[in-house]
């Protein structure tokens, strides 16, 4: 109450905002009315004028009301001449002025915040008034759309405002070639979605070779439409530019058989249980037929006895009780004893699958350990206090012991990974098979997403289980959480219907505040209570009466259902009643916005998935407005309310009628995995609900609304989850990116080789000098397999101390690179010192990438061991990225030498090094093959495409091969090195 006079008097934050631009708004309105007897000309030449102070140093915010005005006063003009507008292949004429909640709308969008308009309110429109504004400064506004249909839409449709104010626009479309992309990025205002934005910034930092190949220019200013969409729904799969790995470690084929018949041997022992708890049930022993069921839903939570059982709200209590009793710290053990009671146990809310004792012994009768991770710390402890054992045999048996435990552990992840996808993962709910491919489908909006894939290896478990050609495994060759692409923006905008509910999320994840605007008009929508009903049958049947009372009134529909699978079961129930209608799966957006476009027309019944026609603007026909407008049915209520009100905000737009209603059942996902059943079985025993019509009542919306926030919760923890693993990862990455950055961009490469070679020599010379004796000769060895520097051991002595053998070294691999410079192409000299640091860093970051992978995997198994995974993923990642820095620069002082624009010139260069050189002996993997002499050998895929320009300056050079000096014998032996050794010979 005190609350409520609180907000009255001084009006809720949101209103204050509101009314804090007001004045501006009436600026705006009177700039605009001074505005309108100039010539179109003269209007136009206000871009010129802004830029022109905004090049004197005057800053945007001061621009702003002008700015407002003259996008204001060139929708006027096109409004007033009607101008028709070609957008996807269709005329529009052009008939908005931005209304005054636009224009606060505009400005919230140009403070760097989130403005919720709902559905229909014209954000398409209250873009362009931010992205002129800011494209004056010539740096570059990015529109972020949900699809590339969307992408096209806007930047034709909107495009013809800037294009007319004299400024330039351009679209991302997935497939475009680099040149056309590079092209949309020099525009001052670029549309697109988030994924080709994403991916370019990879592209860019991770794998461009020549500055000629990156497309972006910077992150100054984006405008994210249908916000909460990316930033929130997308944000759990980050973006993965992967190529195959070289060696596969996977043996999903190899167990999946064996995983069939433990999957059938669990079922067939979970269907018994749940007979036995009938005959329970019959006798009237509740509390034993709830034990029984908890037992079935720990080892098959999708079985269908089971979940006729959980319908009923009896027997559901039971089971709850169970579980209740069986979760509480007394009852550990007999929680324990339980699950090896059976193969394997299923965590259906986490999806995690664990295999017990029985399982173990079942998949490998010889030796049930092999699928026990073995205790590393106890071994090792034994190792060691084992006397009759040397150092070196001791080091020998952790080194076995360490390869064994790794091995078990991939071993334990592909079982495990298995039994997820044979017991979580279901065919058309979690994911599609099409042309032999395993398709994931978004569980929020059911929306196929070809290309992405599980990681960790879940896609090829599935793909195993459904038989389908395991993909070739796959390693990160760069990736990028969307939270952390979109933070590299200096200033960031979203718009949507709803964003409300996460403003939390949004605070403190994106540092974005939201503001809620009011609409033009009032709306005037009715939503209804919810049905519930005990089963879904119960639920659809009601719902089709639903349709076809409302239809054959005339009134148009839309139902929106959680999955594809739920649009083709009420599909197919419409056909059977010859009720007409569309079914929409968000696949193909141009089409779908269409026929959503034609959603308000008489008698139209349209099924869609809540992605499906996002983001077009559902207009009612005449004579509908007089039914009641767009009933909007939803078929369940979703993990998160926010998709709930996407979905009711799809009718009464613009202050037209409409009402909505959503229709749910125990037997939903929601209410099984989070529904308080207790509570809900008591309300309906409370409200007299025993038949099988509908219920409705307030207090029941309440308990689901508690269930969503639930869910809610735990989906905002796994995001955090995601991010807080991903912010080490982007540490890391954001050193390396730099890096290549700024050697792509260098004028002087060759000063940052040598940076690298210096750091790497001042390295070694202190390790070798910091052990006594002082180790010169294991310096000599060192310098001189790495580089053909023929140093000797009196070079050294002769020289003084530490300091003075670094000066010695430095100055040796100068005059010994500038005699290799000569005899290089000398166009090729820059591209080739980028590629003797590109190569290096690029190799060994993917290497990085690939043992990242592995250590999030394996963290998880230590969550078992009082260890926080987090700190330990910290803690490691940052040893594993010095040592990669140093590999990298061991790699620089490798590559220096051997990497040549052509064999010529690396012949003539090996025959011009001195008599004192020697013959230095180089590592194997050293030697000048195809690696090093083509410029970028050994990656796959989008890499290789990217380093095509680079590829192959020179000749194929094989270990086999023969020497180029002595083409009478080999390469790798040409002057009697062998083994793991090659000459790097040197004319006599
Ligand atoms: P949203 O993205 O907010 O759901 P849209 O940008 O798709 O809304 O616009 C919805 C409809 O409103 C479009 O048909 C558009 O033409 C119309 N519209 C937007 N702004 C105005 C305006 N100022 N005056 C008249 N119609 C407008
Ligand atoms: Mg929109």
């Amino acid at each position: 109450m005190i609350n409520w006079v609180f907000k009255k008097i001084l009006g809720t934050q949101n209103q204050r905002e509101v009314r804090r631009l007001t004045p501006l708004v009436q600026e705006i309105n009177r700039l605009e009315d001074g505005l309108r007897p100039l010539s179109f000309e003269e209007l136009r030449s206000k871009t010129s004028a802004f830029r022109e102070r905004i090049a004197q140093g005057e800053g945007v915010d001061a621009i702003l009301p002008e700015a407002f005005a003259v996008v204001k006063n060139c929708c006027r003009r096109f409004t007033e001449e009607k101008r028709k507008i070609r957008v996807r292949g269709q005329e529009i004429p052009w008939e908005m002025i931005p209304f005054d909640v636009q224009l606060i709308g505009g400005m919230v969008l140009h403070s760097g915040r989130i403005a919720e308009m709902a559905t229909g309110e014209g954000k398409t429109l209250v873009a362009t008034l931010p992205t002129y504004l800011n494209a004056l400064t010539g740096k570059g506004v990015h529109v972020v759309t949900v699809n590339d249909y969307l992408a096209a839409r806007d930047s034709e449709w909107m495009g013809e405002v800037y294009r007319e104010l004299g400024l330039t626009v351009g679209c991302l479309q997935h497939g475009q070639s680099q040149a056309e992309r590079r092209a949309q990025y020099a525009c001052d205002i670029t549309y697109g979605t988030c994924s080709e934005f994403g991916f370019d910034y990879l592209r860019d930092n991770g794998m461009a070779t020549t500055p000629e190949d990156q497309v972006q220019r910077g992150h100054f200013y984006a405008i994210i439409d249908e916000v909460d969409s990316i930033l929130i729904d997308e944000a759990r799969t980050p973006l993965i530019i992967s190529g195959p790995v070289t060696v596969s470690t996977h043996q999903f084929d190899k167990y999946r058989s064996s995983i069939e018949g433990l999957v059938r041997k669990q079922n067939s022992l979970c269907t018994d249980w749940a007979n036995q708890a009938k005959e329970k049930v019959e006798a009237g022993d509740l509390p034993g037929a709830g034990r029984l069921l908890f037992k079935v839903k720990l080892g098959s939570p999708r079985n269908k006895l089971l979940l006729k059982f959980m319908e009923d709200p009896g027997t559901r209590r039971a089971i709850d009780d169970a579980e209740l009793e069986m979760y509480q710290d007394t009852r550990r053990t007999e929680l324990y004893k339980t699950k090896e009671e059976m193969y394997f146990t299923i965590d259906e809310r986490n999806s995690e699958a664990d295999l017990s004792e029985m399982g173990r012994k079942f998949l490998n009768p010889s030796d049930p350990n092999f699928f026990l991770v073995p205790d590393l710390i106890t071994i090792n402890h034994d190792i060691d206090t084992n006397a009759a054992h040397s150092a070196e045999e001791k080091l020998k048996e952790k080194q076995a012991a360490q390869a064994n435990y790794e091995e078990a552990s991939q071993r334990i992840h592909n079982i495990s990974q298995l039994l997820r996808a044979y017991c979580v993962f279901e065919k058309d709910v979690h994911y599609v098979v099409q042309e032999n491919k395993v398709i994931i489908v978004d569980e929020y909006t059911g929306r196929l997403m070809p290309g992405r894939r599980w990681s960790d290896g879940l896609h090829q478990a599935v793909e195993a289980k459904e038989g389908v050609q395991i993909d070739r495994e796959t390693q990160t060759l760069a990736t990028i959480t969307i939270q952390n692409y979109f933070r590299l923006y200096e200033k960031l905008a979203g718009m949507t219907g709803t964003a409300e509910t996460e403003a939390n999320e949004f605070k403190d994840i994106y540092r974005l505040g939201v503001v809620v605007i009011p609409t033009n008009r009032a709306c005037v929508r009715k939503d209804a209570d919810d049905l519930i009903f005990k089963t879904r049958r119960e639920k659809l049947n009601a719902l089709i009466e639903e349709i076809k009372k409302r239809n054959a009134a005339g009134q148009p529909m839309l139902v929106g259902t959680a999955s594809v699978e739920s649009s083709e079961i009420i599909s197919r129930m419409l056909r059977r009643e010859n009720i007409p209608h569309n079914v929409l799966n968000a696949k193909y957006h141009q089409q779908e916005a269409e026929i959503v476009a034609r959603a308000g027309e008489r008698g139209a019944v349209t099924i869609a998935t809540n992605m499906a026609g996002r983001g077009t603007d559902i207009k009612l026909s005449p004579g509908v407005p007089e039914l009641g407008g767009l009933h909007v049915v939803g078929t369940e209520r979703h993990e998160s309310r926010r998709i709930d009100r996407q979905l009711r905000g799809r009718c009464a737009r613009q202050g037209d009628p409409g009402s909505s209603q959503f229709y749910i059942s125990f037997e939903d996902d929601l209410m099984r995995n989070f529904g308080d059943s207790r509570r809900i079985a008591g309300l309906m025993t409370k409200l007299g609900m025993e038949d099988n019509e509908g219920l409705q009542h307030p207090w029941l919306n309440r308990s689901v609304e508690t269930a969503q926030k639930r869910v809610e919760q735990r989906n905002y923890q796994i995001r955090k989850h995601t991010l807080q693993y991903d912010d080490v990862m982007n540490q890391q990455r954001t050193v390396i990116y730099s890096w290549r950055t700024e050697i792509l961009t260098t004028e002087d490469p060759r000063k940052e080789v040598f940076e690298t070679v210096d750091e790497k020599i001042g390295a070694e010379v202190e390790a070798r000098a910091g052990t006594d004796p002082v180790d010169l000769d294991g310096l000599v060895h060192w310098a001189n397999t790495a580089m053909p520097l023929g140093l000797q051991k009196e070079d050294l002595q002769n020289a003084g101390g530490k300091d003075q053998w670094k000066e010695l070294l430095k100055r040796r691999v100068r005059e010994a690179y500038e005699l290799k410079v000569k005899f290089e192409n000398p166009e090729a000299v820059k591209a080739l010192e980028r590629y003797v640091l590109l190569g290096a860093i690029d190799r060994l970051w993917q290497e990085h990438l690939y043992a990242m992978d592995g250590l999030r995997t394996s963290i998880n198994l230590r969550a078992y061991g009082q260890k926080d995974p987090l700190i330990e993923y910290k803690r490691e990642a940052y040893g594993m990225f010095e040592e990669l820095m140093e590999r990298i620069k061991g790699e620089v002082v490798l590559n220096l030498f051997r990497s040549a624009s052509s064999l010529s010139a690396f012949e003539h260069f090996l025959a011009a090094l001195p008599q004192r050189t020697g013959r230095g002996e180089l590592p194997v993997q050293a030697q000048p093959t195809e690696a090093s002499l083509s410029m970028g050998g050994g990656k796959a895929g989008a890499v290789e495409e990217a380093l095509a320009p680079m590829k192959r300056q020179g000749p194929k050079q094989g270990r086999n091969d023969p020497c180029p000096l002595d083409p009478n014998k080999k390469f790798k032996n040409c002057c009697g090195a062998s083994g793991s050794k090659v000459c790097f010979k040197v004319a006599a």
